[in-house]
């Protein structure tokens, strides 16, 4: 029990100021218009006026590459989860042996990017599902986790989009994803508390029971280290 309040007041905290306002992340019916190469040398130009307009001589050998780099790495690497082309193909299988079993894959490592400061979130998701019997591979719930944090995000909608995805892959409502991660943003600049991490959670269907989620916060411990 102790340990139960101590998470709850935890996740009373969610995300201090950092506050979504939508399950969805918020794109514009263009979005996908230009094609990867297109955007690449489009934003390589805009991070050159930025460096140009901080000052910074882009003449130097040390910086000449940045905005090309910066460019390709936005694109192809920390938001390529924007892309639905990358979507992680939803292939489940049966197992009648799984039925009703909990099952938990804890510690997935966890990069990505507040999108108020374009810093990023570093950090651990825990997922657990009760299988109707549709499972997963292992690894689907790592790339799961890993599409919705390509994108510029806020921690509370990274977490809804990770239970939404895999109730539909699962086919049920009993689907749970705890976050633990910290916020570069709030660790490095402003307040500058590098101990402090901002946990989330969302809980479906059965897991809205306080056994079920008993067993699953029993299980994760929250015992993380990044
Ligand atoms: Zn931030």
């Amino acid at each position: 029990m102790k340990i139960d309040s101590t998470l709850e007041e935890r996740f009373e905290e969610l995300g201090d100021n950092h506050i979504s306002t939508s399950e969805d992340t918020p794109l514009r019916k263009d979005a996908f218009d230009l094609s990867d190469e297109e955007k690449i040398l489009k934003i390589k130009d805009n991070v050159s006026q930025i460096m140009e307009t901080l000052g910074l001589d882009l003449t130097d050998d040390s910086l000449k590459g940045t905005p090309n780099r910066v460019a390709k790495m936005f694109v192809n690497e920390i938001f390529s989860g924007l892309h639905p082309k990358r979507q992680p193909k939803s292939s489940t299988f049966e197992n009648k042996y799984k039925y009703g079993e909990m099952l938990v894959e804890k510690n997935i490592t966890l990069y990505s990017t507040c999108e108020h400061h374009f810093l990023p979130i570093v950090g651990k998701a825990h997922v657990a599902y009760i299988s109707n019997g549709t499972v997963v591979g292992l690894s689907k719930m790592n790339r799961i986790v890993d599409y919705f944090a390509k994108r510029p995000q806020v921690q509370e909608r990274l977490n809804i989009q990770i239970v939404r995805e895999l109730q539909k892959v699962l086919n049920t409502q009993d689907v749970a994803c705890v976050i633990d991660a910290k916020h570069l943003c709030v660790n490095s600049r402003g307040i500058r508390d590098i101990e402090s991490s901002t946990v989330t959670a969302e809980y479906g269907g059965k897991f809205k029971e306080e056994a079920t989620r008993r067993e699953f916060l029993n299980f994760i411990k929250l015992d993380t280290k990044f």
